[in-house]
């Protein structure tokens, strides 16, 4: 999913797609006259923003390079890998939880501004009316995001939490799966009761993304939504957090040890590659240069690698 760059922010870029800008018009038009409309859209815009930026900044801390694109249902947060189980669990709760406290502390604020301005019977100040939609659209998007149906935050984070109590990752699947279609069933009710076409679109979409899971979660094979919950690649990335903090450090011995261990431990091709880097860097570290360069073949290419091979080149 490609988008158009806007800006960076704490090395996260933000791109769009031109649809996203569909989605703010359709939501924000009519509601008020033009400058609240106007006031909407910003905060309808800053609300996805904040959620995504939540899911971003914990990714961004497990050293995943996150990037985030708005598009016509709201946006995504992408990484180059997938995370650990508890990695994927942070990082997606950290999203509602961003928007729930924004929200919360503009509510808060809403509160004591209707006490000291509101009551004063002059009319409502834009930034007022700014404070009260960044609450609600914070509030709500936080919630909605909550609710455990696919592809909601909230049905990741029961997918998890289901994964914990019943060992097998397969059945977990299943039973979350199953409690999504009954949250799906009941938004689709509801947006055909509020009679809001756009929200029947996003239903609809929705459902094909649950029929999808369903049929994955019941037929055994493996999944998307399956891989995340695996516990196989576990003891790496434990590993992997562990050689973070040593290279941060630069404790080169632990590294080392932390790359091998990786390397015994990993279930996949980045996590081996991953392995590989750790074990470059600090083999250059602890001036086993020869070492390093082999390693250094099946490294993740990042910036640090590049750097260690031009360092063990220049000194052998
Ligand atoms: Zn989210």
């Amino acid at each position: 999913m490609q988008g158009i760059h806007i800006f960076t922010f704490k090395g996260i870029p933000v791109s769009f797609q031109p649809m996203f800008i569909v989605l703010i018009l359709i939501l924000s038009v009519g509601i008020g006259g033009v400058a609240e409309s106007f006031i909407f859209a910003i905060c309808l815009i800053l609300g996805v923003l904040i959620h995504e930026f939540g899911h971003a900044l914990v990714a961004q801390r497990y050293h995943l390079n996150p990037e985030i694109v708005l598009h016509f249902m709201g946006g995504i947060t992408k990484y180059p890998r997938s995370a650990g189980p508890k990695q994927d669990f942070w990082i997606t709760l950290a999203g509602p939880l961003a928007g729930l406290i924004v929200g919360g502390i503009a509510y808060g604020i809403l509160h004591v501004l209707e006490l000291y301005v509101l009551q004063a019977g002059q009319p409502v100040p834009y930034y007022c009316v700014f404070i009260y939609y960044l609450s609600m659209v914070n509030l709500f998007w936080g919630v909605f995001n909550l609710i455990p149906a696919i592809p909601m935050d909230g049905s990741k984070v029961l997918n998890h939490i289901i994964a914990r109590f019943c060992k097998n990752p397969q059945t977990a699947l299943k039973i979350s799966a199953s409690i999504s279609i009954v949250f799906v069933l009941l938004i689709m009710a509801w947006s055909i009761w509020q009679q809001s076409v756009w929200m029947i679109i996003i239903s609809v979409f929705f459902i094909m993304a649950n029929i999808q899971v369903a049929r994955e979660a019941f037929s055994g094979g493996s999944s998307k939504s399956l891989k995340n919950l695996e516990r196989v690649s576990l003891e790496a990335e434990k590993a992997y957090e562990r050689g973070l903090i040593a290279a941060r450090d630069h404790q080169w011995t632990v590294l080392e040890r932390c790359g091998h261990q990786m390397k015994r431990a990993a279930s996949d091709k980045d996590q081996l590659e991953r392995a590989y880097e750790f074990l470059t860097i600090a083999c250059t570290n602890l001036k086993k240069y020869d070492e390093a360069l082999k390693y250094s073949e099946h490294a993740r290419q990042s910036d640090a690698v590049c750097q260690a091979v031009n360092r063990c080149r220049s000194l052998l």
